[in-house]
């Protein structure tokens, strides 16, 4: 029998104590792939398994693992795991400016931006070896695109040489026009596993998510610089998230960006539960998030750490407070890294609410006058 992990519940608390890795012997999965969840089957047991958080201890030797299935464990730290419920504020009392912003958030918008993604093709980075004019350059040139007629600035950050292309982000900008001007971050990976028309959830919503709010944040001026990064690479490890850290961080800018926000998935739901992941050390700012869902949309957030396997850990790992905006885990899209996520399935309300929660939380933070 595996062995129970100690729950400790406190009012809507829940606090997992992991114990350390070394005591333990326990380890955080980063990947819930089907095919990965496969291949550890016979080399692990599960010994927590909640939404996003799900633990393992090894049945062999850790030097009898296969090391392109170890560098998907992750020791785990004591305290370092929760999944808590905040509860609604005591009074929720929404600022109209606010408002302002984020009645702006357009359902029709969103999913034209998501069905022109998913119809770029297979958006697998291995595409770019194989073609140069593959799905994945598409739908990079489709952001490019859409930022540039927004009024964004907007760069192909290449960091890749494929075969046949180069492997880019796209990222849009603008200034607030100020010298030493903090910024803002938003990202979402455009790229898919690689099936043909699909990764709509997974996560042509979250790059469409992405283009709503620079759609929206278009019509005002901001004392903070905004910065759009559509990323590439996600599925074939952070590859384009952990380029942009690094890049902004040698040119300068990431010391000047003050927080960011990540969504990836966030169009498959059924009960409007959606998780707020961040680490430890900023769950006072996802707290705040949190705040914001309950007064700004019909989200029922849930916060949970650590974060993992998505565009917000190499910020996190820069020092940077971000968030990552995901559906709920305990009930995912059942045609995760498969064929079947298509358009058809996706609860466009619920992404619209998520692009919401997002517009909120750069109005709460940043000072926001319409442009014209
Ligand atoms: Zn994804």
């Amino acid at each position: 029998m595996p062995v129970k992990p100690r729950l400790l519940l406190l009012c809507s608390l829940l606090l997992f104590s992991a114990g350390t890795a070394s005591a333990s012997g326990q380890y955080l999965l980063l990947s819930h792939d089907p095919e990965f969840l496969l291949a550890i089957e016979g080399l692990t047991d599960t010994v927590y398994d909640r939404g996003r958080v799900r633990l393992v201890t090894l049945r062999v030797p850790e030097a009898g693992v296969p090391s392109d299935i170890m560098r998907f464990l992750r020791p785990v730290e004591n305290g370092e795991i929760a999944s808590i419920r905040p509860q609604p504020p005591q009074k929720l009392s929404p600022d109209p400016a606010v408002q302002a912003v984020t009645s702006l958030a357009d359902q029709s918008s969103l999913l034209s931006f998501t069905n022109a993604i998913v119809a770029s093709g297979k958006r697998s980075t291995r595409q770019l070896d194989l073609s140069p004019s593959s799905g994945n350059r598409a739908a990079m040139d489709y952001i490019y695109a859409a930022f540039r007629r927004l009024g964004y600035e907007a760069e192909r950050q290449c960091y890749k040489d494929r075969k046949a292309d180069k492997e880019c982000n796209i990222v849009a900008r603008r200034r607030a026009g100020t010298p030493g001007a903090r910024a803002v971050l938003v990202i979402g990976h455009m790229d898919s596993v690689g099936y043909e028309n699909a990764g709509a959830d997974d996560n042509a919503s979250g790059a469409a998510g992405v283009l709503e709010m620079a759609r929206v944040l278009s019509r005002f001026r901001s004392d903070h610089d905004l910065i759009f990064v559509a990323a590439n690479g996600e599925e074939t490890g952070m590859a384009g998230s952990q380029a942009c850290a690094r890049l902004l961080k040698a040119s300068g800018e990431l010391a000047r960006v003050d927080w960011a926000i990540n969504m990836d998935m966030i169009a498959w739901n059924r009960d409007g539960v959606m998780n707020i992941e961040t680490n430890k050390e900023f769950s006072s700012h996802a707290d705040w998030v949190a705040a914001q869902a309950y007064t700004y949309t019909r989200l029922k957030p849930v916060i949970t750490m650590p974060a993992w396997g998505s565009d917000h850990v190499p910020f996190l790992e820069a020092g940077i407070p971000t968030y990552l905006a995901i559906e709920n885990w305990e009930d995912h899209t059942p045609c995760y890294h498969q064929a079947c996520d298509t358009a058809d399935s996706l609860a466009v309300p619920y992404a619209a609410d998520i692009v919401r929660l997002n517009l909120a939380v750069i109005a709460g933070k940043t000072r926001l006058t319409p442009a014209d």
